[in-house]
């Protein structure tokens, strides 16, 4: 029997029992996401909008939200908001929303409707960890297909998986997560035009980069566009968007729970989506941060660091990226390690752009965690 872990209470042997009798082999496989602790820390690790809201905005959606009737259901399908976002979007007619608790609820609906007996998903890896968990987590066997070193997707090397497996789902985060990089358009239209599946598209990016694949569900049947205003600036709301040739959106719809998107997040949403300037102008400043910071990693000795579309940066350093973490944590400063998770990820690291200041900092904290690590002498 394995000793307790520090901070949660002894297992009760009867529950321990239980849950190794009664819970499926392939949730028991799995570790839970794993969030790092941040408090007191310059968190540049999950790729959040470092801005808050200008004051008057703040005030605005006070107000607002001083109507906001808690004591009812939300209305189910968010209605208003998708006629918001149809339009924002300026969706092509014959496509449909559904809108999520965030895009991993959209990603999570997604599998468990495909989880066939015998179906596969294919993804590239190293990508977004949350495809590879969520398809185990229902039993959707998960095939993936390496990047090539420098991080591009390896397309003939998708084509035969998508050949050889026959998946219901190809995963495409574009930009990828954690690494930045976009596919070609006319390598994603290969893509998407060969699978035997759906293709789905995640841009929870787009506001960073300069490539949306939104207007092609006009023509293509088996392509999903994912989109979320986590990265944007509402980490903490929850809202992702799932867009999809109509159709998909009525066999989703049987498997989404009545009220995943609560009162105060439409309400919250179409404040938003009323101040589109307010948004834009901070991506904007992301991306002109995102220029300076990524030549300033390329200025240092030792240093590579991959062209990024996404509002991070993937760089690896010399030797001992698990240390240089651990000493810029010490100095405050929280980024992502991902040496370890994947081999083509050796030795890298994922920063996201924080604001100049908070830029200058993780600079600062970096050049002094590189002259103390062993690799970089
Ligand atoms: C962060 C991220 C998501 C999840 O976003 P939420 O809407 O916050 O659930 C989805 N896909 C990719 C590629 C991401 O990096």
């Amino acid at each position: 029997m394995s000793e307790p872990e520090a901070g949660r209470a002894p297992g009760r042997a009867r529950v321990e029992r239980d849950v190794r009798r009664l819970v499926r082999d392939e949730i028991q496989a799995l570790s839970a996401y794993h969030v790092q602790p941040a408090a007191g820390l310059i968190k540049l690790d999950a790729m959040e909008n470092p801005y808050p809201w200008p004051a008057a905005l703040r005030e605005d959606w006070l107000a607002r939200l001083r109507e906001a009737p808690l004591h009812r259901y939300p209305d189910p399908t968010a209605a208003a908001l998708q006629a918001r976002l149809r339009a924002d979007w300026a969706l092509p007619p014959g496509v449909e929303l559904l809108l999520g608790n965030g895009s991993d609820e959209l990603i999570q609906l997604l599998v468990m409707a495909l989880a066939r007996r015998g179906a596969r998903a294919v993804i590239p890896e190293p990508t977004f960890v949350m495809y590879r968990q969520l398809a185990q987590s229902v039993g959707l066997a998960c095939e993936a297909v390496p990047l090539r070193a420098d991080f591009s997707i390896d397309l003939p090397a998708m084509l035969t998986a998508m050949e050889r497996h026959r998946p219901a789902v190809v995963f495409l985060a574009q930009p990828n997560n954690p690494t930045g990089q976009l596919l070609a358009p006319e390598a994603l239209a290969r893509l998407v035009d060969a699978a035997p599946g759906l293709v789905v598209v995640d841009e929870a990016y787009a506001p960073f980069a300069d490539f949306t694949a939104l207007p092609w569900l006009a023509e293509r049947d088996n392509l999903i566009v994912l989109r979320t205003f986590s990265k944007l600036g509402l980490a903490g709301l929850r809202l992702g968007v799932l867009a999809a040739p109509a159709g998909w959106q009525a066999a989703l719809e049987k498997i989404r729970l009545p009220y995943n998107v609560g009162v105060l997040t439409q309400l919250t949403m179409m404040h938003v989506l009323d101040h589109p300037d307010v948004l834009a102008d901070q991506a904007a400043a992301i991306r002109a941060e995102r220029a300076r910071l990524q030549s300033a990693l390329a200025d240092l000795p030792g240093v590579e660091v991959w062209q990024s579309q996404a509002n991070f940066l993937l760089f690896r350093v010399p030797d001992g990226a698990t240390l240089v973490h651990r000493l810029l944590r010490e100095a405050g400063i929280l980024i992502k390690c991902l040496h370890g998770a994947h081999p083509l990820l050796a030795d890298c690291l994922r920063v996201t752009v924080g604001t100049p200041a908070e830029n200058a900092s993780f600079l600062r904290g970096l050049r002094a965690a590189l002259a103390a690590a062993p690799g970089s002498l």
